[in-house]
């Protein structure tokens, strides 16, 4: 392969952008131009198994920490009468973790917050739905598909 500016043999070529015109050019040419992407000889594109899986992590449910967790712990924890110091050790948390989580300087991890959960008597968890949901699919859970189906399976029954 010959520099298309100075008509170099070259062994590994440099793809540049000169002026708008794409050049395999040599190294010492390539600073004439802007870098440019080697010629798309193969395109990688997913295989469609592969979005299929994504599609089903974007619709499942996340289960996350409800908004006021750090108020629910605090309000629950005084009604069920427990001093920080006990409630720790309800959870295997040092009272002090329980203090910073009652001021929301500590976040629970899921596991304390299972706990406390359980020892509270409270909900800390929420099901949030993904918001970005791919194609048209499956909002309500129910494709098109599913429709055609459950007619289908109307008329075979009259
Ligand atoms: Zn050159």
């Amino acid at each position: 392969m010959q520099c298309e500016l100075c008509g170099k043999e070259v062994s590994s070529p440099r793809y540049i952008v000169l002026d708008g015109v794409r050049m395999i050019v040599c190294e010492d040419c390539a600073r004439h131009g802007r870098p440019a992407p080697p010629p798309a000889q193969k395109r990688i594109t997913l295989p469609a198994r592969k979005i299929d899986k994504d599609e089903k992590v974007f619709q499942s449910m996340k289960k996350v920490l409800v908004e006021d967790w750090s108020e629910r712990i605090r309000e629950a924890r005084i009604r069920k009468g427990l001093s920080r110091q006990e409630l720790g050790a309800k959870v295997g948390e040092p009272t002090v973790a329980i203090a910073k989580m009652e001021n929301r300087d500590l976040r629970p991890s899921d596991e304390t917050a299972r706990k406390l959960e359980k020892v509270l008597g409270i909900t800390l968890f929420e099901d949030v739905k993904e918001i970005h949901l791919p194609r048209s699919t499956s909002s309500g859970g129910i494709t098109i598909g599913d429709l055609l189906k459950m007619e289908k399976q109307k008329d075979d029954r009259d």
